[in-house]
């Protein structure tokens, strides 16, 4: 069966992801389905949440609209081409912000039509995970592909980017998200 996407409202988006341990090849089919879903819908990123299976894995691809988002990606102080992570599949990630220094920038999610806001996030982080084969990786990085990290990252844990909207902001949608979660939850 193809893979759908849920939205706002369905419980998957709440759920803590289940820590991935086995690598096998039908770990790497779902990572492919997900990759096409997620160009389907022109999206930078998918998590498995968002296809209703709260599993810690993620897919990004940093060169979608990297014209207007670039980034910037590094590992032990050596730059890596962009091209090289594209896709990036993050299995059992974690995040941690590298400095100080705030990005603040739009952020959408597929899973939340209609709705992109600025969020408040670290400019620079490490990003820690296994690939497809199990191997674990460490890469740096900063603009869209840090970005839409943490918003993946996030995913997995069960928190969604409107989460870190102030109150004001998100009062302002909350008709929009009201109706999505009507018409997503399960009875
Ligand atoms: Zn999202």
């Amino acid at each position: 069966m193809p893979l759908e996407l849920v939205f706002y409202g369905h419980p998957a988006l709440r759920t803590k992801g289940k820590r991935i341990e086995k690598f096998d090849s039908s770990l790497a089919t779902f990572a492919g389905e997900m990759l096409d879903l997620m160009h389907a819908h022109d999206g930078c990123g998918l998590a498995a949440h968002q296809v209703g299976r709260p599993l810690e894995i993620a897919v990004i691809d940093p060169t979608v609209s990297r014209k207007e988002r670039p980034s910037r990606a590094w590992r032990n102080g050596e730059d890596l081409p962009i091209e090289s992570l594209s896709p990036l599949i993050l299995i059992n990630p974690t995040i941690t912000p590298i400095g100080t220094k705030i990005s603040y920038q739009s952020e959408g999610c597929l899973s939340i039509p209609g709705l992109i806001e600025k969020v408040s996030r670290p400019a620079r982080v490490q990003i820690s995970y296994q690939t497809l084969q199990g191997e674990y990786q460490e890469i740096q990085a900063e603009g869209l592909l840090a970005r839409a990290a943490m918003h993946e990252v996030d995913h997995l844990h069960g928190i969604l980017f409107i989460d870190h909207l102030s109150a004001p902001e998100l009062q302002e949608y909350q008709e929009l998200l009201t109706t999505l979660a009507r018409e997503n939850k399960l009875e």
